[in-house]
């Protein structure tokens, strides 16, 4: 692998080399640099860079990890007329993705109470592997909710309307069609509607802790020693199923392509082709799946907390902050050289990033740019930025999601051997409760990396801005 071209304090550029059709860019600090080295996320955003029709750069954001063909953390844009889409950059857990919901509430609100809280989410919000949701959908349903997303769930009295204009795309992908998706897809999609899923997936009631920059701040609704509720999930089975079916699809048909791809997982079709156009209106699917699904958690959990702390809605006063996805890809246009193009932005592992006056954005934050979560470990913590310009002009808009891995599940196991992880977060004053064998030991914070040095790498490059701080006080599980 050819050195690494430190650009600044946060840009370090894999030069073009081989097959490479455009430079790798890696935002990222001189410590976690060293992380990325040592494992395989180089010689993946090096194979990315020689895809058909990618534009600029190959890109990986500082929570960047090895994944499957693509890296985890990383961002790619494909020219919309001579470009390719691959469901192994968009990966497995399409629209896995983040929500946030401000209350009424502080944290003397509930300090007391945590304890029943948590039980009581725990009980309610089905978690873990194959979990069954409290939705049982027919087949006709279930396409209802592939085709329009959250409002299949806001119609079903799961949240408001209001919840749909908070949510990035407003809670839905055009051009979704169910005759795309397998019945094997379909079938996993049917029970588990309103389910969080396994291990890295949670609820989690967090306390705004610092607040960085107070006038987006307000705009978002969040001030210092607020109770707010995040979320994380995807499209479960259903998405899994249909990244796996058309993984096996793009394998077979890239051969007949000329295009040589390093690694099966980068298999792909052209965007413009009958291969291509059904993969993303298969996607389209599960993203719509994933919506409803954050919809309908969030509504349960705001139940859940309205029940047990005996208050009225108007007392909660619970709100979309916002609803993000991580695994997609979108058609959007960007400026290049000057000049609009269509592409084909791929973000895995990686949040859009949009700044003040873009037009995607909900009328609320026309004048802040959109809210951008990052969610961090159990025990740490999760921030909340605002995306910038900058993002526009290098990143396609994008920034980092989440502290991104540094132990494998397997390493992770074997270092938290002979410790009791839950009682190390307790004594914190952090209450989890899970559902998976091995959840805590390959979800002790110790498997991420740093969340604060990964946002002060995006900060720092202004990829996206600090807004606020939050500190887990209890976590519920899959
Ligand atoms: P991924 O979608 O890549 O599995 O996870 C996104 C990010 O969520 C991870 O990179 C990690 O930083 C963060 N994360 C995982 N589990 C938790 C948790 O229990 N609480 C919080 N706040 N963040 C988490
Ligand atoms: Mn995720
Ligand atoms: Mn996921």
């Amino acid at each position: 692998m050819t050195e690494l071209k430190k650009l600044d304090d946060y840009r370090w550029e894999l030069p073009k080399t081989g097959n490479m059709l455009v430079p790798g860019i890696i935002y990222t600090n001189q410590s976690m640099l060293e992380a990325v080295k040592k494992e395989g996320a180089l010689t993946q955003i090096a194979n990315v860079a020689s895809l058909p029709g990618i534009l600029k750069n190959s890109l990986a954001m500082p929570d960047v990890h090895q994944g499957y063909g693509f890296t985890i953390g990383g961002v790619a844009a494909f020219d919309w007329k001579q470009g390719i889409v691959s469901p192994g950059g968009v990966g497995y857990d399409i629209n896995c993705g983040v929500r946030l919901a401000s209350t009424n509430l502080q944290e003397k609100d509930i300090r007391l109470k945590l304890s029943d809280l948590v039980n009581e989410l725990y009980r309610n919000i089905p978690s873990g592997i194959g979990s069954k949701g409290s939705v049982k959908l027919s087949l006709e349903d279930e396409k209802k909710v592939l085709v329009t997303g959250s409002k299949w769930a806001v119609e079903h009295g799961f949240g408001e309307d209001t919840d749909i204009e908070y949510t990035e795309e407003y809670g839905c992908l055009p051009d979704a069609d169910p005759s795309e998706i397998s019945d094997k897809a379909m079938k996993r999609g049917k029970d588990q509607l309103g389910t969080l899923g396994s291990g890295n997936h949670f609820l989690e009631i967090g306390i705004v802790d610092e607040i960085f920059d107070e006038k987006t701040a307000r705009a978002f609704g969040l001030y210092k020693d607020q109770v707010t509720i995040m979320l994380h999930t995807g499209s479960r089975g259903l998405g899994y199923q249909v990244c796996d079916d058309f993984l096996a699809f793009m394998k077979k048909h890239v051969k007949s392509l000329p295009v040589e791809v390093p690694d099966p997982h980068l298999s792909c079709a052209m965007i413009q082709s009958e291969q291509g156009q059904r993969y993303l209106r298969a996607m389209a699917c599960a993203a719509n799946y994933a919506w409803a699904n954050r919809q309908i958690l969030m509504h349960h959990a705001k139940d859940v907390l309205m029940k047990s702390l005996n208050i009225s809605p108007r007392e909660l006063g619970m709100h979309l902050v916002y609803d993000v996805c991580h695994n997609i890809a979108k058609k959007e246009e960007h400026i290049i050289d000057g000049k609009k193009r269509m592409v084909c932005v791929h973000r895995k592992g990686a949040t859009r990033s949009f700044p003040p006056g873009h037009e995607a954005l909900c009328r609320a934050y026309k004048n802040t740019g959109q809210p951008v979560l990052v969610p961090g470990d159990m025990g740490t913590a999760s921030y909340v930025l605002v995306g910038t310009e900058t993002a526009m002009k290098e990143t396609f808009g994008s920034t980092c999601h989440g502290a991104g891995r540094l132990l494998s599940r397997k390493a992770a196991k074997k270092a938290a051997k002979g410790r009791a992880v839950y009682r190390e977060l307790e004594d914190k004053g952090i209450l989890v409760r899970w559902t998976g064998r091995a959840t805590m030991a390959e979800e002790m914070p110790d498997a991420y990396k740093d969340i604060s040095q990964v946002v002060d790498v995006v900060h720092g490059a202004e990829i996206s801005r600090k807004v606020a701080r939050l500190r887990p006080a209890a976590v519920v599980k899959g």
